[in-house]
């Protein structure tokens, strides 16, 4: 790997606590008479065989509201702007990324290399070849005077890209199911595993949630299949 070439780095820098003690209240008022916080301090809120029962309950009839309440952040580095341009589509997820206006490149830029180009030993030269001219020619605008924002217009969407992303937990189910499916492009399906897997180590229940959409649905709905589950209507 070349100096310059990056891959995703990814860490939970704010999460509650107590997630699975807020779901199950937040659950649990639905169908009490009780107050949420006489709820919230009861054995079975601490009891997690107890407060799961419930959840996967909830959850699995619909009730999404319940998992609302609980938001992730991550930071998130190491990413082509061709895999952020993806993930920001998600118009329920909060983003602050690293802005090309007021960030001015000093040097060769940092980028992201997809696989099937690496494996081309030929391409893979012509392609650090590419980012290097890029670079000097970005730098040549930037030295006469161009102004940042202008420079960038030759940047690729290889450049990398670094972000702090928030999201609940309704939504980070969503993008699993939508981002794990192997129809989702090989970057952004990398980095939505690893904001998965951190979560898990944290929250091991989430498992089964943060899961492809076929897995949830018990069938593939995509138009071309991988083949993992049969297709919808189909044996
Ligand atoms: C494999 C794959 C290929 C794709 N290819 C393309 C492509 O070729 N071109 C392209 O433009 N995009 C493409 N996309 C992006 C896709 O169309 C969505 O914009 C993106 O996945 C965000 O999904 P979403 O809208 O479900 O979720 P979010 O924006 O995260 O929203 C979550 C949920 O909130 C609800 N919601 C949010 N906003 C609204 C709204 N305005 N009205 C009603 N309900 C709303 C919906 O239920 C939605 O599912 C692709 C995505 C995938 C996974």
């Amino acid at each position: 790997m070349f100096e310059h070439e990056l891959t995703p780095q990814v860490k939970i820098i704010s999460k509650p606590d107590n997630i699975l003690r807020t779901v199950y209240t937040a659950c649990r008022t639905c169908y009490s008479a009780d107050s949420p916080i006489n709820i919230n301090n009861c054995q079975n809120a601490q009891d997690e065989n107890k407060a799961l029962s419930l959840i996967n309950k909830v959850i699995s009839s619909g009730h999404y509201s319940t998992i609302e309440h609980i938001q992730i952040s991550f930071a998130i580095s190491g990413i082509s702007r061709a895999c952020s341009h993806q993930l920001v589509r998600h118009r329920l997820m909060s983003f602050s990324q690293k802005s090309q206006r007021y960030v001015r490149e000093k040097e060769q830029f940092d980028y992201v290399v997809p696989n099937t180009i690496k494996k081309n030993s030929e391409l893979y030269l012509k392609y650090q070849n590419f980012m290097k001219q890029t670079t000097e020619l970005y730098l040549e605008m930037t030295e006469k005077g161009i102004p940042a924002e202008d420079a960038r217009f030759i940047l690729p969407n290889a450049t990398s890209t670094s972000m702090v992303a928030s999201l609940n937990l309704r939504e980070m189910i969503h993008l699993a199911n939508l981002r794990l499916c192997s129809r989702a492009q090989a970057e952004i399906r990398t980095l939505v595993k690893l904001m998965c897997d951190e979560l898990i180590l944290q929250e091991p229940w989430l498992k089964n949630y943060l899961v492809p959409k076929c897995e949830k649905l018990g069938f593939c709905d995509e138009d071309k299949s991988c083949g993992r589950m049969a297709k919808r209507g189909l044996d």
